[in-house]
């Protein structure tokens, strides 16, 4: 088995509502800015896309109340055509950053399930996982004013800091598999760039 892909992987987990995709945002255009080529694939779209054609699902906060077994599926699928997505996207492999934007636990109706299990870490061979944590009190303000989304499973003082602290222990679990580096990120109120300023500096150690 190849031990990493042509391309660095970062994976960026946290609990819903840390805010990941706004802070992967702002990261992909500092490093647009300083000439480097970086790709966000978001787990869960890819989950939508396939879930939606089916007539399943209408949006993504519903994935993850389907039938554990139809996500089981979906999660190996979206894993594989990821990485195969990158390799086609990408102008200069060796010299750009894919970012998988997703998450280390899922709560569903049977429980806690995990997000990257062992065949999914071996799919994308992760160099790096950043885990992105805030006070419990700041994501649970950010979920309630982001109306978009549906996050009322996750929207408890308890919830949210018990998902920060197994996160923490998952990341070093799946670190393990594939022998990835774990880079905590701390994204204060009303400073996502500072959280984003980390990152870069994380990406460019990847890519230089
Ligand atoms: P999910 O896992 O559910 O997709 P996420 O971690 O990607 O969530 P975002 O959608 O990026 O979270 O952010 C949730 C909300 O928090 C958004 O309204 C965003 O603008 C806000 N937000 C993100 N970072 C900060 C910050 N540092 N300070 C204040 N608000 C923030
Ligand atoms: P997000 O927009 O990151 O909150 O993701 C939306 C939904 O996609 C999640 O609530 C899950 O149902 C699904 N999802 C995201 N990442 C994964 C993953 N690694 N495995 C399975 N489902 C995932
Ligand atoms: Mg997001």
């Amino acid at each position: 088995m190849k031990r990493r892909h042509l391309f660095p992987v970062a994976i960026v987990v946290g609990v819903p509502g840390v805010g990941k995709s706004t802070v992967l945002e702002l990261v992909k255009e500092k490093m647009r800015s300083n000439g480097y080529e970086m790709i966000i694939l978001n787990y869960g779209d890819y989950m939508l896309k396939e879930l939606k054609s089916k007539g399943l699902v209408e949006h993504r906060d519903q994935l993850r109340k389907l039938p554990l077994r139809i996500q089981v599926e979906h999660q190996a699928n979206a894993a594989i055509e990821m990485m195969s997505d990158a390799l086609k996207m990408l102008k200069d492999p060796s010299k750009s950053v894919v970012v998988i934007d997703t998450h280390l636990i899922i709560r569903t109706p049977l429980g806690y399930w995990p997000g990257i299990p062992d065949h999914v870490a071996h799919e994308f061979k992760a160099d790096v996982i950043i885990l992105i944590e805030a006070e419990p009190e700041d994501i649970l303000k950010r979920q309630l004013k982001d109306t978009d989304r549906v996050r009322k499973d996750y929207s408890s003082i308890e919830v949210i800091k018990e998902m920060q602290n197994l996160n923490r222990y998952i990341a070093f679990m799946v670190a393990h598999r594939v022998g990835s580096a774990v880079k905590i990120v701390y994204n204060r109120e009303g400073q996502a760039d500072d959280a984003a300023n980390e990152i870069v500096s994380v990406f460019k150690n990847l890519v230089e």
